[in-house]
């Protein structure tokens, strides 16, 4: 169904104030629009870019209900939102992406089946709801990861193990009804694509952005990435195809494995901003925040070439020892900025911000972020 264009000047409302939900609500009031935030956490990220606030857990529907009341369109920057919630929200207001769209990919089983039935590549994978068929899982995969289908995000929720005793362990302790056991993969370059799409249907991928994690967490991510054209292109009619078959409206991400043999996979989807992304601000004509206002309000599609080489490097909160970093350092690397979310309390792995370069290559883009990141580091 083709919505009609949300000029500037109404309200969107959020589901989600975590930095996500804060950089896209700075690019919708650039553009003038209002914004309202829902989220469990009171002094969440957004707060201060949002006229109003809803302090509410994901499960209340009614507090959703709120939010969507006097908004033109709703969008989301967490997929984990249970369904009555969502449900509750579409009753009231547009929200994009849709209910089955979100609901399809929240959850890992369920949207690596979606992926798998429908054609798109993968990794060797088994759903197990038991631990006694993890272990047969490990037994048939050989070395493997385990992850939670449900509520894991940057590594949390994952197993690496070897051997089928491993995977029932693994199982065990992760304590979640539905595991995805997936075979371990040899893995090349990790790269990712980012597709916006309006309700006609009218779509664009960004360039691919190379990605590096180190134990499970976004490190840095750098565009473009370098693949070979063909490789590219591929990645890019992968992903567009997968958010055409799922009729996201707004954003899609698109996690990708690069295998040593050259065969491309899907790692993962996200109907929302992406971390890999951020990068999007420096180095296209319309970052992805932006992209997702104008998507989810059926506005033209902003410009995603590449104008110039751009990477961005995580800041988690490990970094922050006993005081904060001091981001003079950081900010004396040519081409470098400093992107804070604003979060009161800094606990390890917690993403607290990031920095980003521009750079006349994205390897001087990269280095600049690293030297930059290295700067702060005591
Ligand atoms: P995020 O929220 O940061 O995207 P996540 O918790 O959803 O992460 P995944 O994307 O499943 O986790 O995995 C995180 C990283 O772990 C991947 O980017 C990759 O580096 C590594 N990884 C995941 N699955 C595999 C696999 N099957 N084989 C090898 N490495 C893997
Ligand atoms: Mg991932």
């Amino acid at each position: 169904m083709t919505h009609a264009p949300v000029p500037p000047g109404a309200t969107l409302g959020f589901l989600g104030g975590g930095q996500l939900g804060r950089m896209t609500a700075m690019a919708a009031r650039t553009m003038g629009y209002d914004v309202r935030v829902l989220d469990p956490e009171r002094d969440c990220p957004a707060r201060p870019v949002a006229s109003h606030t809803i302090t509410a857990a994901w499960s209340d529907a009614a507090a959703a209900a709120a939010l969507a009341t006097g908004c033109a369109a709703v969008t989301l920057e967490i997929e984990q939102i249970p369904r009555a919630s969502l449900e509750a929200v579409a009753a009231i207001a547009p929200l994009h992406p849709s209910v089955e769209a979100v609901y399809t990919v929240q959850e890992r089983a369920r949207q690596k089946e979606w992926l798998a039935s429908n054609g798109f590549p993968l990794g060797a994978f088994r759903s197990v709801r038991h631990a006694t068929t993890a272990a047969d899982a490990v037994a048939a995969l050989g070395p493997s990861i385990v992850k939670s289908a449900m509520g894991g995000y940057d590594g949390r929720g994952q197993v690496r193990v070897k051997t089928p005793d491993d995977g029932r362990a693994a199982f065990e302790s992760l304590r979640a009804p539905v595991c995805v056991v997936e075979a371990f993969l040899d893995i090349a370059v990790e790269i990712s694509v980012l597709v916006a799409r309006r309700s006609d249907g009218v779509a664009v991928a960004y360039p691919t952005s190379r990605n590096h994690h180190t134990d499970g967490v976004l490190t840095w991510a750098v565009t473009p990435s370098g693949v070979p054209e063909a490789l590219e292109s591929r990645a890019r009619t992968l992903a567009l195809a997968i958010a055409e078959r799922l009729g996201v409206v707004g954003l899609l991400a698109t996690e990708m494995f690069v295998l040593r043999d050259g065969s491309l996979l899907v790692n993962e989807l996200a109907p929302r901003p992406h971390n890999t992304f951020h990068h999007s601000e420096r180095a296209h004509p319309t970052s992805q925040f932006e992209q997702l206002v104008r998507a989810i309000c059926q506005l033209p599609l902003g410009g995603v070439d590449v104008v110039r080489p751009a990477a961005i490097h995580n800041l988690l909160g490990d970094l922050w020892t006993n005081e904060e970093p001091d981001f003079t350092r950081a900010l004396a690397v040519p081409g470098v900025r400093v992107h804070l979310y604003g979060k009161k309390e800094a606990r390890p792995g917690r993403k607290m911000g990031h920095l980003s370069a521009d750079g006349s290559t994205p390897d001087e883009a990269l280095l600049r972020v690293q030297a930059a990141y290295r700067a702060l580091t005591p």
